[in-house]
């Protein structure tokens, strides 16, 4: 029977300290939404852990949280669900721990989880340089427009019409939110010798010590800016930040990139800014319905999203599908430090990483 300390299941195992041989107890998780890398980089890191794992393919929703019956811990990504009835299913069902393998933890009810007593850990930091390296991919494929570039010369034709494009070097780049993606995205762009706006709730000296970087109101950068970036987090204050209003204030022909999270923008508002050439590229690695979409093999159904597939029909939108973060360095720190977050629950430690509910 598994023993049971401070009302957890688990197997017991002892570990030593210099004194003596103290009983922990591992606990189970239940990974959610998991595919093939996500089992091949636990897999790798749980080696020194040595804890049990069941993965499932199913994305967490109310149908699905029945999966994780028994497990002391659940292990989420951005597309998992967490509102209020999940929360209170999983309690009931004996889940103590939230393990988010993201950064963002927009999916998750805090309020809820608090009161139920279930805790919330996250990975703040695994690879700022992986999503800014790949927002800048972004700006450079929809610059030069490499995508039909690669699909002309594959197709033996070498005409270069129509793929003209722009210097970087001198635009004006604007950066909203300048955490760790926004500064490390900054310091990419500075190297290409771009001006740089930033705007940020909580300024940071940080950014301002690249280059000739300064802060600026929000409708100075929409105004001033070639290239607009988006790097904050999703929160009720930055939900559609991208609106009619603002792609109003913004240069004509400007270009916008999104690989923060989708509801940062209003989808409906930017296909018009798209239809009247004042967006002039656009650039996601997230969109606002991408819980439907994204992560999984869609190519022999029929896409019921129709705003998705007239965004896909414009030649001057590229679209990834949230693979900002998709590095082994990256995926090998998620694995790390989500075990790492889980031994110290198990251990009764303080949580490092410990995401709180701000109310
Ligand atoms: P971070 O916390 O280091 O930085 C976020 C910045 O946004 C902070 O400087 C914060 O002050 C600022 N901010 C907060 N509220 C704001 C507001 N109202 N207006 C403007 N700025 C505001 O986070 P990070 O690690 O840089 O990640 C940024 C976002 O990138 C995450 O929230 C997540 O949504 C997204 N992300 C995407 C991927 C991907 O694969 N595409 C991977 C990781 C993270």
């Amino acid at each position: 029977k598994s023993p049971s300390i401070g009302g957890f299941r688990g197997r017991n195992k002892t570990f030593q300290t210099r004194s003596k041989l103290l009983p922990i107890i591992v606990m189970k998780i239940a990974f959610f939404s998991s595919k093939a890398y996500d089992r091949q980089f636990f897999q790798q890191a749980n080696q020194s852990h040595q804890r049990e794992m069941v993965f499932f393919d199913a994305q967490l929703n109310l149908d699905t949280a029945i999966l994780a019956e028994d497990c002391p811990v659940i292990c989420l990504f951005v597309n998992d669900q967490a509102p209020a009835p999940v929360l209170e299913k999983l309690a009931a069902q004996g889940t103590k721990l939230i393990a988010l393998r993201s950064a963002g933890y927009n999916n998750v009810d805090l309020k809820t989880a608090a009161d139920l007593g279930l805790k919330v850990v996250h990975v703040p930091s695994y690879s700022p340089h992986a999503v800014a390296e790949h927002t800048v991919g972004l700006i450079l494929a929809l610059n030069r427009k490499l995508y039909r570039a690669y699909n002309r010369v594959r197709d033996d034709n070498f005409s270069i019409e129509g793929l003209l494009g722009f210097d970087l070097y001198g635009t004006t780049v604007g950066v909203i939110g300048t955490g760790k993606i926004g500064l490390a995205f900054a310091q990419i762009m500075n190297g290409f010798g771009c001006h740089l706006l930033g705007y940020d709730a909580f300024p940071s000296d940080k950014f301002t010590a690249i280059g000739q970087a300064r802060y600026v109101p929000l409708s100075e950068l929409l105004a001033q800016s070639n290239i607009i970036s988006l790097h904050c987090p999703l929160l009720p204050e930055t939900h559609y930040l991208i609106n009619t209003n603002t792609i109003a204030q913004m240069k004509p022909g400007v270009m916008l990139i999104n690989t923060s999270r989708g509801h940062l923008i209003d989808t409906q508002a930017v296909i018009q800014g798209i239809k009247s050439h004042k967006i002039g590229f656009l650039g996601i690695d997230v969109y606002e319905e991408e819980g439907e979409l994204f992560f999984t093999d869609h190519s022999d159904t029929i896409i019921q999203d129709d705003t998705f597939q007239l965004l896909q029909s414009f030649p001057n939108v590229m679209i990834t599908a949230h693979q900002g973060f998709f590095t082994h360095n990256a995926l090998q720190t998620i694995a790390t430090t989500t075990l790492a977050n889980i031994a110290e629950f198990e251990q009764n430690k303080p949580l490092t990483y410990q995401v709180m509910c701000p109310h």
